[in-house]
């Protein structure tokens, strides 16, 4: 495994670098969901990039930026583990440099849930992912069905401005019980780690509504709401039932709804989502 912070070097390690070329991008501090994405990103390509980067541009003021767990020697022994070609591992300074003024905005899929409580979140994301895509030239790049709506900004950024990717969305990788694995369940205690479990219970209270054939996105929302709750550690951000494209809330379910949820629960924010339907 290679790994460098320079972007010359980068590059002339990938054009050394034959055949389909996957990428995963990733903020570090690396559990079982990256590897799955590395994983499911080996099984399609000849070569896999990984980069490790906490983008000061998607995190709002008052966010957890200077807090975000970084363990980088952890990270790169679990990619040489799993046998990653190479890591970039770009500098702040060397991503943003002085005078840094171009951005990309996805403009309406980027307003609603995840938007609307982080204001220019999807800005920092579009934009880096641009550059890595610039930087690593991948053929595919692997992102989570976890964050819903970063995948559905990302294939309208791909599409709009040709890029010439394809993005590949791999399952959520959960806890035992049902919580999503994220580098921001580090900063659950004991006690709001149980109370976590709230996100899934909602989700699947959701699910089983529906499978039963409700089709009223409203009472879908009204079980999520009313599960966080009756969780007291709990604070719900947002609940949604939503077109998964479009992102617009639903009325009547006729197609795919994805349903979606942010909680605040102690310092951490929590998000998780199902994608129901044919
Ligand atoms: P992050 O490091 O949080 O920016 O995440 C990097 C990538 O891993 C993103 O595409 C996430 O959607 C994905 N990811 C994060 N958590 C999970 C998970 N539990 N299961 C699957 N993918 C995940």
């Amino acid at each position: 495994m290679r790994t460098t912070s320079s972007l010359a070097e980068l590059r002339e390690l990938r054009a050394s670098m034959r055949g389909i070329f996957g990428l995963v991008p990733t903020m570090g501090a690396l559990h079982a969901g990256h590897a799955s994405l590395v994983k499911r990103a080996q099984s399609e390509c000849e070569h896999v990039g990984v980069s490790i980067f906490v983008n000061p541009a998607q995190f709002g003021a008052g966010e957890d930026f200077s807090n975000y767990p970084r363990p980088v020697q952890n990270d790169l022994a679990l990619l040489e583990s799993l046998g990653v070609d190479v890591v970039w591992t770009p500098a702040v300074e060397s991503m943003y440099p002085p005078g840094f003024q171009t951005w990309i905005t996805v403009e309406e899929l980027a307003e609603p849930l995840e938007g609307k409580c982080r204001p220019g979140h999807f800005r920092g994301v579009a934009t880096v992912v641009a550059k890595l895509f610039n930087a690593f030239t991948p053929d595919k790049g692997y992102f989570g069905q976890k964050d819903a709506q970063q995948v559905a900004v990302l294939r309208r950024m791909v599409r709009d401005l040709g890029f010439p990717v394809e993005i590949v969305v791999c399952a959520t990788m959960r806890e035992k019980d049902g919580l999503a694995i994220s580098s921001r369940n580090a900063y659950l205690s004991p006690t709001e780690r149980q109370a976590a479990t709230v996100l899934y219970r909602a989700l699947v209270a959701a699910k089983d509504k529906y499978d039963g054939g409700e089709r009223n996105a409203e009472a879908l929302r009204a079980i999520m709401r009313a599960i966080v709750r009756s969780e007291p550690l709990a604070y719900e951000q947002y609940v949604s039932a939503a077109d998964p494209e479009t992102l617009c809330e639903l009325q009547k379910i006729d197609n795919p709804v994805l349903l979606s949820l942010a909680v605040r629960i102690g310092k951490a924010r929590l998000i998780d989502n199902f994608l129901l339907g044919p």
